[in-house]
């Protein structure tokens, strides 16, 4: 007669297996890439491997470093522009200021100020 105990039922209800029993997860750390344009990725690597030095920015496409505030420079020669230094380059002060008066006349109209 073999030991009784060799099987045994599992009861229902008699609690959950407890995950780190079934697989242990391989160790991950959280690794922050920054790009030029102040995007944060946030990689998870394997504990045991190197950061790479560059990640690239799911948002833009450009190379995302590990310094936050010394990010790698774009890939494209194209120098870094913001929108607004793209705004300036194709209206002048002067255009501004018309566009401000015609805006603040529209505003004014609609408030029945005029
Ligand atoms: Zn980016």
């Amino acid at each position: 007669m073999p030991h009784g105990s060799a099987i045994r039922g599992t009861r229902v209800g008699s609690g959950p297996v407890r995950p780190t029993e079934r697989c242990e997860p391989a160790p991950r750390r959280p690794v922050t890439y920054w790009c030029a344009r102040s995007h944060s990725i946030e990689v998870l690597l394997a504990a045991e491997v190197a950061p790479p030095a560059t990640w690239d920015c799911p948002r833009c496409g450009q190379p995302a470093g590990l310094d936050q505030l010394n990010p790698p420079g774009p890939s494209r020669a194209e120098p870094y522009k913001s929108h607004l230094a793209y705004v300036k380059e194709r209206r002048s002060d002067a255009d501004g200021e018309a566009l401000l008066a015609e805006a603040l006349a529209a505003l004014r109209r609609r408030r029945g100020e005029i």
